[in-house]
């Protein structure tokens, strides 16, 4: 590992660790699994993730990667653009696929049940950022190879975006209490605690909205976009999946290789009005 990229994890354990003092200080939800266990249980998950993303992109996205770059291959190397244009545009449709992906992830069965993992949470915090399948990040690296290819997305600008999402993901799923009006000012460019709390929600309305995952401008072209939701209306997690016994480290991992009843992908009518309003908050701080 290079000096810089030692230093870059250094920076990122900083900021993960530093989030999750502040978002116990001032917690946005009640939590249900106060205890260590579940801290620890997401921790593994995570580490098996991490794993699988570094594994996959020797044989998967790298070589996609070359391949692009030596065939001239993806929709933006056509594009006749200077390159800070190109890198820009990059940008954009990558974050705007991982929506794409995002959807697929919560329609289709055989990515739900893997997706699903991450749902089952019982509460939502910084941790939850780092509690993927390593199978859904397995299936992600397949998708993110198709992205550079079909793309054409040069490598400087796949691992700005790389970075500057694992960042959001953090950030967005953190328990972190925000002042109320600069969340508001926020929401509309980026995703927020509260905006992606709602998409952790149980109710299936709320589960089906706010699938953006750095830039929410997303959510809002595609009429996902729901924010006229409290947070202490929220309860995390997904039906069925009620009590600590359905989460465990065991159930989480073999959850995707089980049949299990409780994992029916998303249905909501067509007809469901996501309303589009600021952030709302009942609550008094
Ligand atoms: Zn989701």
């Amino acid at each position: 590992m290079s000096k810089r990229w030692r230093w870059q994890w250094v920076a990122f354990g900083a900021a993960v660790g530093a989030l999750y003092v502040v978002e116990r200080l001032r917690p946005l939800r009640a939590r249900k699994e106060p205890g260590p266990a579940r801290v620890g249980r997401n921790l593994v998950i995570g580490l098996l993730a991490g794993a699988t993303t570094a594994a996959s992109e020797w044989p998967l996205v790298a070589p996609a990667q070359r391949l692009a770059e030596r065939q001239k291959l993806g929709l933006i190397r056509r594009l006749p653009l200077p390159r800070t244009l190109r890198m820009l545009l990059g940008f954009l449709l990558l974050d705007y696929t991982l929506y794409v992906w995002h959807r697929l992830n919560h329609g289709l069965r055989f990515l739900w049940r893997f997706h699903a993992v991450h749902h089952i949470d019982l509460d939502l915090d910084s941790t939850t950022g780092l509690r993927f399948h390593f199978g859904e990040l397995a299936l992600a690296a397949g998708f993110r190879a198709a992205q550079v290819l079909l793309l054409g997305v040069d490598r400087d600008t796949l691992r700005v975006w790389q970075q500057v999402l694992v960042i959001s993901v953090i950030f967005h799923h953190s328990n972190l209490e925000l002042p109320i009006d600069f969340e508001r000012r926020l929401v509309p460019f980026l995703v927020t605690p509260r905006m992606h709390g709602i998409h952790h929600s149980r109710r299936t309305e709320d589960l089906d909205s706010n699938y953006s995952s750095l830039l929410s401008w997303w959510d809002r072209l595609h009429r996902s976009l729901r924010l006229n939701v409290p947070q202490a209306s929220v309860t995390i997690g997904i039906p069925g999946f009620w009590r600590p016994d359905d989460v465990t480290l065991a159930a989480s991992l073999t959850l995707p290789f089980r049949h299990d009843p409780r994992l029916q992908p998303l249905r909501t009518p067509e007809s469901q009005p996501l309303e589009v309003v600021s952030l709302t908050e009942r609550r008094t701080s």
